[in-house]
């Protein structure tokens, strides 16, 4: 048997600094990996951390190694 399985939320840190959720002050975000079509056929991939309690939504731009 095979069962899909939801990541737990965890704390995430970015440079640095643990994100807190602007609504609700949740320290715990399910991880997401995207890719948004940002100006017409231009396509951004990104991270986006949801608020496991109110499920706002942060989002980063990632950026490939090569880049950087
Ligand atoms: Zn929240």
């Amino acid at each position: 048997m095979f069962f899909f399985k939801e990541k737990e939320p965890e704390m995430v840190e970015i440079k640095g600094h643990y994100l807190t959720c602007p609504v609700c002050a949740n320290k715990y975000f399910q991880k997401k990996r995207t890719t948004i079509q940002a100006i017409f056929s231009w396509y951004v991939s990104a991270n986006c951390y949801i608020c496991s309690e109110c499920n706002y939504i942060y989002w980063f731009k990632h950026i490939p190694e090569t880049q950087q």
